[in-house]
């Protein structure tokens, strides 16, 4: 069954809600080629648009984490680069990791957001308050999330959909100090 992306104006006070940002790796934080060096050793590109819109949803104490269904080193290591805790590799099934991360910070799923690319990530993108999928992603996940980006994964879809969370929150944060 299609579904229809939301309005501009549904899509904003979807982002209002967000207190949790979850975001798949390959395709979305990534251009979703899997890059080797000789020895065989996995190499990754990331944006440094996307890292730097991840540290300030973390200013706006808005948590992010990582949901991959593949396993990287490189993954673990920029994970920690940007201060993410919430790092689940190799999770095939990711509503199961989900749980785990809903059940630590006790949250509601009208209040997370979910970023992905491919099939893998249907049943979360499903389940949480506001879905997204990336330009680059496949069709069959385009059709079904309330907002597709413009920018593709690995170059600044990330930091887009960060863009429109902040704004949309501007009137909550503009009064933190600090
Ligand atoms: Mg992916």
């Amino acid at each position: 069954m299609k579904r229809r992306q939301a309005a501009p104006s549904q899509r904003r006070q979807k982002a209002k809600r967000v207190r949790y940002l979850l975001l798949d790796v390959d395709g979305v934080m990534t251009d979703g080629i899997l890059y080797f060096d000789e020895s065989g050793r996995e190499i990754k590109g990331f944006s440094i648009y996307d890292g730097h819109g991840i540290r300030l949803l973390q200013r706006a104490q808005i948590g992010v984490g990582i949901i991959s269904g593949r396993s990287s080193a490189v993954v673990a290591w920029r994970a920690k680069e940007l201060g993410i805790e919430d790092v689940h590799q190799g999770s095939r099934d990711k509503l199961a990791a989900y749980e785990m991360i809903r059940a630590k910070h006790h949250l509601q799923d009208e209040t997370v957001a979910f970023i992905g690319d491919d099939l893998i990530d249907l049943p979360l993108l499903r389940r949480v308050g506001f879905s997204i999928a990336v330009a680059s992603a496949v069709d069959a996940v385009k059709r079904e999330v309330d907002w597709v980006t413009k920018k593709k994964g690995g170059e600044g879809a990330v930091r887009e959909v960060i863009d429109l969370i902040l704004s949309a929150q501007i009137s909550k944060h503009n009064t933190r100090k600090g």
